[in-house]
């Protein structure tokens, strides 16, 4: 009788509420964005160009969606580009190190 309750396995467990909540789509939101500029002004702040040793400008954010991603160009003069994205996750936001594109 085993084969009877075979095609009951196959039905898709529904999500549990707090899974159809975090998975429901969501932008960034104010603070997550003003957190992310502050961490991301610090780090550039504290990082060099691993092409040419000039210090990097000021991060720029495009944070319409997750993952929020972060592009920063170094002083040098050919400017070279460093990127890093920020992923929400369960146990928070998770950060990327600046690195060359
Ligand atoms: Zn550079």
């Amino acid at each position: 009788m085993e084969w009877f309750f075979l095609p009951w396995t196959f039905v898709p467990r529904a999500p549990s509420w707090y899974e159809s909540q975090w998975n429901r789509y969501e932008p960034p939101g104010a603070a997550e964005k003003w957190l992310i500029e502050i961490i991301y002004e610090t780090v550039a702040a504290e990082t060099r160009c691993t092409r040419c040793g000039a210090p990097l400008e000021p991060p720029r954010l495009r944070a319409d969606a997750w993952p929020v991603r972060v592009a920063a160009r170094c002083r040098g003069t050919a400017r070279h580009r460093h990127r890093a994205n920020v992923s929400r996750a369960p146990d928070g936001l998770h950060t990327e190190p600046l690195a060359r594109a």
